[in-house]
C-alpha cells in the first residue's frame, strides 16, 4: 500500500512525486514508456525559470533522479484502469498490465493522473502503414536514418521548427510544411531557420497524400491559399502538429471532456475523492514545462492533504 500513486512520469508526474515524498509519504511512479515524458526529445529547453539552457533529456534526468533519490519508486507498467472504493477515504486499486500480459495491481490511498499526451497524426491515408518506412514523430529520435537525405516537416509549433533545426543539421534539404503563414512556435527559431540554408519554407500548405511503395518516396501537398497541388521527393516526413491526451483509460473514474482531457482547474482536483491530475493531460490553458512541473506542485500538495 502506498500513499501515492502517479500515473505518467513525465515532468508534471516526477514533480508531484518529488512534492509528495518531501512532505513524508510514499509515492510509486507508473510510467509505461521512460521516464521524462515528452520533453526528452526537445533538444534544447530555453524557457524554464531559472535555467537558462539545458536539453530535454538533462533536465528530464535531473527530475528522476532527483524524485527517485528522495525516495519516490519508479516502475515500468501500463495502467489499463483503476478501481476507487466508495466513501471518503476509499482505497484505490490501480491494475497495470505488462507487455505479456500479465495484471498487477496496486494499491494507494490518493491518485494523482499526470499522463501527459502523445502525439497527434495528421490523419493521412498509409500514415500508420508508412510509420517506421519514411514516417516519424521524433526527429531527434530518427533524424539519423536520414542523414543527406531530403525530408519534410509538418507542423507550425515549437515542436516543428525545433525538429527542423535540427534536421537541417543532419539531412539534405528540408522542407517546413505549415498550413498557416504564422507561426505559432518561438520567433527566435524561426529566425534561426530563416538562416538555414538548405530549409525551405513551405506555407501556407498541407500534406495530402504520401507516396512510395514499401517506404515514402514523396509527398504530395497543397497550398490551402490558392489550390495548387505539388509533389516533394522526400524520404522521409517528420510529423509535429502537436499532441493529443489518451485518458480513455480513467473514462469512468473522472470527468473527461470531448477532446479527452480530464476536466480540471488549477486546483488539480478531478471532482472523484483522493483522484488528482496534474500536467497536459488536464483542461487548461497553458502546456508549458512550467505550468506541467507547478501542477506536479499542487497536485502532490493537495494528496499529500487529503491523505492527511
Ligand atoms: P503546438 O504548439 O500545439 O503546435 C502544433 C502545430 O501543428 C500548430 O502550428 C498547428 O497549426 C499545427 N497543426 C495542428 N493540427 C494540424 C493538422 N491537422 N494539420 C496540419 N497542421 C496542424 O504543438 P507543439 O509544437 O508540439 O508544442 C506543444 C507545446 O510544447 C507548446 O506549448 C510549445 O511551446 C511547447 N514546446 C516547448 C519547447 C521548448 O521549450 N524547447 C519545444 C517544443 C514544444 P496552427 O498553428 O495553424 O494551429
Amino acid at each position: 500500500m502506498y500513499d501515492i500513486i502517479i500515473v505518467g512520469g513525465g515532468t508534471a508526474g516526477l514533480s508531484a512525486a518529488i512534492y509528495s515524498v518531501r512532505a513524508g509519504k510514499s509515492a510509486l511512479v507508473l510510467e509505461q514508456k521512460g521516464y521524462g515524458g515528452q520533453i526528452v526529445n526537445s533538444p534544447e529547453v530555453a524557457n524554464y525559470p531559472g535555467i537558462r539552457q539545458i536539453s530535454g533529456f538533462e533536465f528530464a534526468k535531473g527530475l528522476y533522479e532527483q524524485a527517485t533519490g528522495l525516495g519516490a519508486e519508479f516502475k515500468l507498467a501500463q495502467v489499463v484502469g483503476i478501481e476507487s472504493a466508495q466513501g471518503p477515504d476509499g482505497i484505490k486499486r490501480v491494475v497495470t498490465r505488462s507487455a505479456v500480459g500479465e495484471e498487477t495491481v496496486y494499491e494507494a490511498r490518493a491518485v494523482i493522473l499526470a499522463t501527459g499526451a502523445k502525439n497527434r497524426p495528421l490523419g493521412l491515408e498509409r500514415e500508420e502503414e508508412l510509420t517506421g518506412a519514411g514516417v516519424s514523430y521524433c526527429a531527434t529520435c530518427d533524424g539519423m536514418f536520414f542523414r543527406g537525405k531530403d525530408v519534410a516537416v509538418a507542423g507550425g509549433g515549437s515542436t516543428a521548427l525545433e525538429d527542423a533545426l535540427f534536421l537541417s543539421g543532419v539531412c539534405g534539404k528540408v522542407y517546413l510544411i505549415h498550413r498557416r503563414d504564422q507561426f505559432r512556435g518561438e520567433e527566435r527559431l524561426v529566425e534561426a531557420l530563416r538562416e538555414k540554408e538548405n530549409v525551405v519554407f513551405m506555407t501556407p500548405y498541407v500534406v495530402r497524400e504520401l507516396r512510395g511503395d514499401k517506404s515514402l518516396a514523396s509527398i504530395a501537398i497543397q497550398n490551402t491559399a490558392t489550390g495548387e497541388e505539388r509533389e516533394l521527393e522526400v524520404s522521409g516526413l517528420f510529423v509535429a502538429i502537436g499532441q493529443m491526451p489518451d485518458n480513455r483509460a480513467f473514462s469512468g473514474l473522472v470527468d473527461i471532456d470531448d477532446k479527452g482531457y480530464i476536466r480540471a482547474a488549477e486546483d488539480c482536483l478531478t471532482g472523484t475523492p483522493g483522484i488528482f491530475t496534474a500536467g497536459d493531460c488536464r483542461t487548461k490553458a497553458v502546456r508549458q514545462l512550467a505550468t506541467a512541473a507547478s501542477d506536479g506542485a499542487v497536485a502532490g500538495l493537495a494528496a499529500c492533504e487529503y491523505i492527511g
